[in-house]
């Protein structure tokens, strides 16, 4: 699945980060970053947490 971020919501609080550093990065500028815009069989389960864990609902997940 796509994993998207809607920048225009995301507060960068890196909660987000904290559940799946392997997926997301808060810079040294405090803008989030993707690492990867594909989840995998190792990380699904991390991104729906995050998804979840969002307080601002920013991430969803779409089907490739
Ligand atoms: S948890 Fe949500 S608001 Fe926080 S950095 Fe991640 S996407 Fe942005």
């Amino acid at each position: 699945m796509k994993i998207k971020v809607d920048f225009d919501l995301c507060e960068s609080n890196a909660l987000c980060e904290g559940i799946a550093p392997d997926v997301f990065e808060v810079d040294d500028d405090d803008f989030l970053q993707l690492k990867t815009d594909e989840t995998t069989e190792e990380n699904l389960e991390r991104v729906k947490q995050a998804v979840a864990s969002c307080p601002r609902a920013a991430i969803s997940l779409e089907d490739a």
